[in-house]
């Protein structure tokens, strides 16, 4: 959906409130029973639930509707639901329905279009159902837990997860619309580790899905994205070794962008499985391009990968560091700590479908130098697919970009015309390479659709199958 279609849509929600109003007004006039139907019981529904409900103008509302991103602390949840549990979350799913409200589930609230909070709508935080089990390889996580908190309590079994980094994030939503980290070619993205869900549906039902039983189910929220098809109350996790990792990072001056990229592309497809790296190109305030590869070795030594790298790139490293780290010492240096101050930005994707040419080298490169020289804060960041990522885990994946070389993020700390300038002139510039967009960055402006790819025709007759009404219905949902 479109920014337009979002306004809109927002703007639907607000007549709506006014048609509310009015009618309450009316309804002196029409009786007491009227009034009773049209207006929705919040007292009683807040008194039925276990965990508590935050309605605006009551102490804790304010934080209660926060997400990551500060932008979208202007939009204002009818209320929001803190679940204790998953009779807490159903029933919030009939009220809203009864009440014909705009219900969103909230994981870790890192979404990059605030789809988490819903103006004039019901937000459902999931964060208090954070609980995790481990038993023979698989781990139970409560959907409201965040990575840094996982790979904390996986550790002491000397286990671990392909995840990405930001200690902050939620599990459900990375997993829900893929997950890529250090450990995407070795051992897939955090979807395809998915074995089982606790899911309730818009019809209220509490189903274990799992391969066998729900299959289509179990296919589409293994990469659809969050907030379509369900509320996830609990994951199963096939686990991973907890090992150490070698990391390097590889530096090279802006005259050797276009032969890094090259080379780069060239370790996207043909590096070991084993071997991770993805590639920053940062603006700098002075005009000029930065340029690095951070690199992960999941033998545990990196120097190999690094020297493969630089033999791409035909030229050694201005700067090079060749690092070992244990599992917690990784999850803490590639997520900046253990948690992470909420932070504005904007930001938006480009799934790469094979190498670029030299000619989209330069326009690529055009577009950070551009951000450079109007000294707009700008990074494209592209994270390489292939090895495990290429292929479908057991059960099947919606996630539909298993061909792809890598994703391309354009991102920018600050969030004016000036970002948009910039993520716009990116796409623009790899338009011929583009499969579409990543769904975990999602962005507005760009149609839903694109996010799918050849999983769509699916994705749809799924949605109609176990949404048939839509009731999981938002401005950046599954259509
Ligand atoms: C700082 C930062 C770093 C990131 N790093 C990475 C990375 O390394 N790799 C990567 O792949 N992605 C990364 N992402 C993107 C991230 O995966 C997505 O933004 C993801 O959707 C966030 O999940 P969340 O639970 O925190 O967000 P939320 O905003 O809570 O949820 C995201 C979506 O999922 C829905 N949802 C949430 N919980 C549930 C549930 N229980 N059931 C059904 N639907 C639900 C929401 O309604 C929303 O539509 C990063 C994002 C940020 C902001």
């Amino acid at each position: 959906m479109s920014l337009l279609d979002r306004r809109t849509f927002l703007k639907a929600g607000s007549a709506l409130t006014a048609v509310t109003l009015t009618s309450c007004t009316n309804a002196k006039q029409a009786g007491a029973n009227d009034l009773a139907a049209a207006a929705p019981d919040w007292n009683a529904f807040g008194r039925s639930l276990e965990g508590r409900l935050y309605r605006p103008g009551q102490t804790g509302y304010a934080t209660a509707r926060q997400l990551f991103n500060p932008r979208w602390d202007s939009v204002q949840p009818a209320g929001v639901v803190r679940a204790a549990g998953g009779n807490d979350v159903r029933s919030a799913i009939l009220f809203a329905k009864k009440n014909k409200l705009v219900l969103v589930p909230k994981g870790g609230g890192h979404s990059y279009v605030g789809a988490s909070t819903i103006s004039n709508g019901l937000m459902v935080d999931l964060g208090g159902m954070h609980g995790l089990s481990y038993a023979n390889g698989i781990v139970t996580v409560g959907a409201g837990a965040r990575l840094y908190d996982v790979h904390a309590f996986l550790d002491k079994y000397g286990r671990s997860l392909p995840t990405g980094t930001c200690p902050t994030v939620g599990v459900a939503g990375l997993a829900l619309g893929g997950g890529m980290g250090v450990h995407t070619r070795a051992y897939g993205l955090t979807c395809d580790r998915i074995v089982g869900m606790g899911v309730i549906t818009a019809d209220g039902v509490a189903r274990n899905v799992t391969a066998s039983s729900d299959p289509d189910l179990f296919w589409a929220l293994r990469g659809s994205g969050g907030g379509n098809l369900g509320i996830v109350t609990y994951f199963k996790l096939a686990t991973i070794p907890a090992n150490k990792l070698g990391f390097f990072k590889l530096t090279w001056p802006e005259f050797n962008a276009a032969a890094v990229v090259r080379g780069w592309q060239k370790f996207a497809q043909t590096a070991p499985n084993t071997s991770w790296g993805n590639l920053h190109i940062d603006a700098q305030s002075n005009g000029t391009l930065s340029i690095h590869v951070l690199g992960v070795s999941t033998t545990g030594n990196a120097a190999a990968a690094a020297a493969q790298l630089e033999s791409f790139v035909g030229s050694r490293a201005s700067a090079r560091s060749i690092t070992v780290k244990t599992h917690m010492e990784a999850v803490r240096y590639l997520g900046g700590g253990t948690t992470s101050p909420r932070t504005g930005f904007l930001a938006g994707s480009d799934v790469l479908k094979r190498p670029m040419d030299a000619v989209t080298i330069t326009a690529f490169l055009g577009a950070v130098k551009a951000a450079a020289r109007a000294k707009t804060p700008a990074s494209a960041i592209i994270d390489p697919l292939g090895g495990q990522a290429a292929k479908q885990p057991s059960g099947g994946s919606s996630w539909p970009w298993r061909s792809a070389l890598g994703v391309i993020q354009w991102y920018s700390s600050s969030q004016g015309k000036a970002a948009q300038t910039f993520i716009t002139n990116g796409h623009h510039a790899v338009q011929k390479y583009s499969a579409g967009g990543y769904v975990n960055y999602l962005e507005a402006g760009r149609a839903n659709s694109s996010y799918y790819g050849a999983s769509l025709g699916r994705l749809r007759s799924v949605k109609k199958k176990y949404d048939a009404g839509n009731f999981f219905h938002a401005p950046y949902t599954l259509v």
